[in-house]
């Protein structure tokens, strides 16, 4: 068997059309959705992350206005700015950029971010209404999967699906979604005991740990849907090689590095029935998903 591919990219940009009708809307009432984006140090993986963002939101004719900080910024200054996109009529949607230096608070600095503007969906209020299947913003990355999979036709309900990692931005709220579609979830994690045979249970399989290759064939249920959300870097020809699918390895030689997911591609496609790519899964769901939470945030701050 060899998994269908599902083409994030194509699927983001399916959502990002959809948006531009919402976009105009607004537009003829004088509104420009804004997205306002803190960007604190100089990790190269956050900057690219934001420029992605910046310019996905330019595309669709959005303001998107980042402000740079030194790594060396206090928990005090980085929270000024998020106050001053709180106060900002113009700012419909606040992003703190994840990781935020060691210095900084960054539990501090995400309940700051208002509410009503949180489109990331980290603030208490936000993940206490997905808690309560009452949501307003929905975070980006699962709220993505969920797109992908009801836009490919994926049966949820009733199925079994299991989550790798329990994380506060993918792992918990992914598993909050698919319990909410009805399917039935376990969440697995670092303590989690013979972790392949919980991952034979599932239909829907979903690997968010930050380990390069982990989820083998071994993992993976005959037929299953294999969601990758993992993004690691991979340096080293050796690993790369046993990591990427043929055809990657020659982009691999020629620029010295790849991006590759919590899922060994090669193996996992011969036994799934579908599966995400990395690059061109899950990330352009994400930055999609986080345009469609701007938009919905300008259009709830103008008055019928
Ligand atoms: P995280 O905060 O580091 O959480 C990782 C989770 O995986 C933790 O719950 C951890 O368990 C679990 N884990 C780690 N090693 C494990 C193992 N050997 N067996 C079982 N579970 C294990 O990471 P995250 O922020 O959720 O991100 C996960 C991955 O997704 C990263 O590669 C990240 O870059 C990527 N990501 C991609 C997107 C996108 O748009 N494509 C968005 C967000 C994140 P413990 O809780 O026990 O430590």
């Amino acid at each position: 068997m060899s998994a269908r591919i599902l083409d994030g990219t194509a699927t983001g940009r399916a959502i990002c059309e959809e948006l531009r009708g919402a976009v105009e809307a607004l537009a003829r009432r004088g509104v420009r959705p804004g997205l306002g984006v803190v960007l604190v140090g100089d990790d190269p993986a956050s900057a690219v992350y934001v420029g992605s963002k910046t310019r996905a939101c330019e595309q669709l004719g959005m303001l998107s206005e980042t402000r740079r900080m030194a790594a060396t910024a206090t928990t005090d200054e980085v929270a000024a700015v998020v106050e001053e996109y709180n106060r900002r009529p113009d700012i419909h949607g606040v992003l703190v950029q994840l990781p935020l230096p060691p210095q900084v608070d960054a539990t501090r600095v995400l309940d700051l971010v208002d509410p009503a503007k949180d489109v990331d969906g980290f603030h208490p209020e936000n993940v206490g209404r997905l808690v309560q299947k009452r949501a307003r913003f929905v975070p980006c990355t699962p709220a993505g999967i969920m797109e992908l999979l009801a836009r490919h036709e994926i049966p949820v309900a009733g199925r079994r699906a299991v989550v790798i990692g329990r994380s506060d931005i993918v792992g918990k709220p992914m598993a909050l979604l698919l319990m909410h579609a009805d399917a039935t979830v376990t969440v697995c994690h670092s303590r989690t005991g013979d972790l392949p045979a919980v991952c034979r249970e599932a239909d829907i399989l979903v690997a968010a740990m930050g380990r390069a290759g982990f989820v083998r064939a071994g993992h993976v249920k005959p037929g299953a849907v294999v969601i990758d959300v993992g993004m690691n870097r991979v340096l080293d020809p050796q690993q790369a090689r046993d990591l990427l699918v043929p055809e990657r390895f020659a982009e691999f030689e020629r620029k010295g590095h790849a991006l590759v997911g919590d899922v060994h591609a090669p193996s996992v496609r011969e036994v799934a029935s579908a599966l995400t790519p990395v690059p061109g899964g899950v990330g352009p769901l994400t930055i999609a998903l986080l345009l469609k939470n701007t938009v919905r945030a300008a259009a709830a701050a103008v008055p019928d």
